[in-house]
């Protein structure tokens, strides 16, 4: 889930509505049909072998989320087998290769009840994974990964996005791994009791001693520790605690997108004693340094070309977005810097795709949805990785860090107590 540098969240399906009435011809000026880009080529017969033979396991997709602010969670509206209006359906995910994803189980961190919420939105993932046996397989371990992949179903797992949904508890955090969470994401936007978040206040310069006792339990859980949204300090705490992998589920690199959302070098460095992986973001504003205010700029024009027809404004922005040459929302080009990034400063075993889509309002050209994935394989293949290479990034290295994650555990609760809550508010009765 995006926005680092706003505060609102969503524009998402405004957005996609613009680009889904938008017609694919003029620039700024919309009568001018020389100004539109053109299609891009189609993904050659190599890439799309070697994209096949690997194995795309996706670190965030907020697809759950997407269907709450639909009110569809019961999923009478849209056909998750046919098409959904937004960027994830089972056909568009057969055409993109992907193999096995984490569906984000997001809540807002001002979100009243956010226990609640968590529950109903992995009951949502959990009735997903039950209405399209065909497609879908629930993968609670590597080796359920595995197996789904093998019986030709796309391995689904549980994600939370924002430690608010533990409510302090070590318990609730215990109930969520029982409940098929497989990784939390420290915070979302808002820093936390015991967490400092990227876009938040600076609390507790990085984890409180309570965050650090959140880690060891996650880590005693198997439940992987995710440092995307968390600041710098806090992703610093984390690596010196953690006894397993992190992941940062969809992060890109701060040295070329300098975001407090992104990964700086430093910690990239940490991760390579550390085993972990960074899953590479989609989000404009992730990938390209200033993409959100220079939009914006693009868009203001517009809106002052068209100050009292809101259809021919609407329609010329989702034009501009359409056309614009990836200077601003990126390309898959940048996509694959931040992967190169990562690469050289953490190494080839540290880097994975995390592509944020359905909770994004800002994608790169020719990565509009989840059909586009291979794309990223062609233009690594392009650069020079070998097939091996190619599969590590797409998601061998995701897969490792959860199996090596599920062997630290294993380890851990032979010579470990689980952490328990300190419970003060025992009301005792003045009568006893
Ligand atoms: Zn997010």
């Amino acid at each position: 889930m995006l926005h680092a540098q706003t505060t609102g969240r969503r524009m998402f399906p405004l957005a996609l509505a613009l680009i889904l009435v938008s017609a694919p011809v003029g620039g700024l000026r919309a009568e001018d049909p020389a100004e539109a880009r053109p299609p891009l080529p189609p993904v050659s017969e190599r890439a799309r072998a070697v994209h096949a033979a690997g194995m795309l396991f996706d670190g965030h997709n907020d697809f759950p989320w997407l269907m709450r602010t639909q009110n569809d969670l019961g999923m009478t509206k849209s056909d998750f087998a046919q098409h959904v209006d937004g960027q994830t359906d089972v056909p568009r995910l057969r055409e993109g290769g992907l193999k096995a994803q984490f569906w984000s189980v997001y809540i807002p961190s001002e979100q009243p009840h956010p226990t609640k919420t968590v529950v109903e939105q992995i009951d949502f993932v959990n009735r997903l994974v039950e209405k399209y046996p065909d497609d879908l397989q629930l993968a609670l371990t590597a080796d359920d990964v595995e197996k789904a992949v093998k019986a030709g179903k796309i391995a689904s797992l549980i994600g939370i996005e924002g430690g608010v949904a533990i409510d302090d508890s070590f318990a609730e955090l215990r109930a969520f791994y029982k409940l098929g969470a497989r990784y939390m994401t420290m915070t979302h936007n808002k820093t936390l009791a015991w967490a400092d978040a990227a876009t938040g206040e600076r609390q507790h310069g990085g984890l409180s001693e309570f965050g650090e006792r959140v880690v060891a339990e996650m880590n005693r859980l198997g439940m992987l520790v995710d440092i995307s949204h968390v600041s710098a300090e806090t992703m610093e705490d984390v690596l010196r605690v953690s006894k397993a992998p992190v992941i940062a589920s969809h992060s890109s690199a701060f040295a070329l997108c300098p975001v407090p959302r992104n990964v700086p070098d430093p910690i990239l460095a940490g991760l390579k004693t550390n085993g972990g992986v960074v899953m590479v973001n989609f989000y404009s504003a992730f990938l390209v340094p200033d993409a959100n205010k220079n939009a914006r700029a693009a868009k203001d024009a517009i809106r002052k070309a068209h100050p009292d027809d809101k259809a021919a404004r609407d329609k010329a922005i989702a034009e501009w977005y359409e056309n614009e040459p990836g200077t601003i929302r990126g390309t898959v080009a940048t996509v694959v810097d931040h992967i190169d990034h990562i690469v050289k400063v953490a190494g080839i075993d540290h880097v994975g795709i995390g592509s944020d889509f359905d909770g994004i309002d800002s994608w790169p050209v020719g990565l509009d949805d989840v059909s586009a994935y291979p794309r990223i394989t062609e233009e690594l293949l392009r650069r020079g990785y070998s097939e091996p290479d190619v599969h590590k990034i797409l998601g061998g290295n995701a897969l490792r860090a959860l199996r090596e994650a599920e062997t630290v555990a294993k380890q851990l609760q032979a010579t470990t107590a689980p952490q328990v809550d300190d419970i003060k508010h025992v009301r005792k009765n003045d009568d006893d």
